[in-house]
């Protein structure tokens, strides 16, 4: 008896460490976590970006769609905080870990994003192979507002930053804006080349939704786990105007990118900013990059 457990304590053991070696299942359960921000907004995490459901009195409007395979879980975790249809969904803008989820919406879902970001939408592979199903229906080009009183959406655009249509999603009933990856987290923001984002323009950009956007407190990240502040914000805008002074500075000295990443270091003063720098649009050397062909122009 005492043998056959300790043989299914190491088989059990066994079983793990190959579970562990083996790349993610594209098939394991899609979980999708809530956190509850205000009595009528939640921030669904996992899958990719983060999603906010605003729950308003004749419907549930959904801020991002995640990674393809993603839009379902999402439908189903709503019905267990409301049961209003899902009328509306906005993009923040139009990376794949944000966008691909559109196309599991009801095809009578209102999509509406910035006008950059649905001619970047449009090149995307995954809505061309579903019909272009959760393509964007309505745009704007600097500020939109939808509904009213408690129920009321702002939507502005502040010129590029990690891509050229990042919208902001202001809830102001509930003093809560979600910043999408303009402001992912703390750290370097990944910039997207190809999609028109911008290293030159970033920190004017978050300065521009500091000063231009009033009565927020709690913001949504991209990807970040928890809410921010406001003042983040702030902060975080002084984040990539340092970045920025430094990489001019490095150009300057005549540095290629390759020479200049190594030595970037992120300043003592900004507490809980991460030192690692995403690989993606070509890592620290690619931002460099990005800069030099901007101050070309
Ligand atoms: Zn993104």
């Amino acid at each position: 008896m005492r043998r056959g457990i300790v043989l299914g304590v190491l088989l059990a053991a066994g079983a793990l460490a190959v579970v562990k070696a083996q790349p993610p299942d594209p098939n394991a359960p899609k979980v999708v976590e809530v956190d509850k921000v205000k009595d009528n907004l939640f921030v669904l995490k996992g899958g990719g970006g983060n999603t906010a459901v605003f729950v308003t009195a004749n419907g549930v409007t959904v801020v991002d769609a995640k990674n393809p395979g993603w839009g379902k879980p999402i439908l189903d975790k709503i019905k267990t905080l409301s049961d209003k249809p899902v009328t509306m969904l906005i993009n923040t803008h139009t990376h794949g870990d944000h966008v691909s989820g559109n196309v599991e919406f009801p095809a009578t879902v209102d999509v509406v994003v910035q006008e950059n970001t649905k001619a970047n939408m449009e090149k995307m592979d995954i809505f061309k192979q579903n019909n272009n199903r959760g393509m964007a229906k309505r745009t704007f080009k600097d500020k939109m507002t939808l509904g009213k009183g408690a129920d009321q959406i702002d939507l502005y655009y502040f010129g590029p930053g990690h891509t050229n249509g990042d919208a902001i999603v202001v809830f102001p009933a509930l003093r809560t804006a979600h910043l999408g990856d303009l402001f992912a987290g703390k750290g370097l923001p990944l910039v997207d080349a190809a999609n028109g984002g911008s290293v030159l323009q970033y920190p004017d950009t978050v300065m521009k939704v500091y000063n231009g956007v009033k009565n927020v407190d709690t913001v949504i990240n991209g990807h970040s786990n928890t809410t921010m502040t406001w003042p983040d914000v702030k902060e975080f805008a002084d984040f990539n105007r340092d970045f920025l002074t430094w990489a001019q500075g490095e150009l300057k000295a005549g540095k290629t990118p390759e020479q200049a990443a190594p030595e970037w270091k992120v300043p003592d003063k900004y507490k809980g900013y991460s030192s690692q720098v995403a690989a993606l649009f070509g890592g620290l050397p690619g931002r460099i990059q990005r800069l030099a062909d901007e101050m070309k122009k």
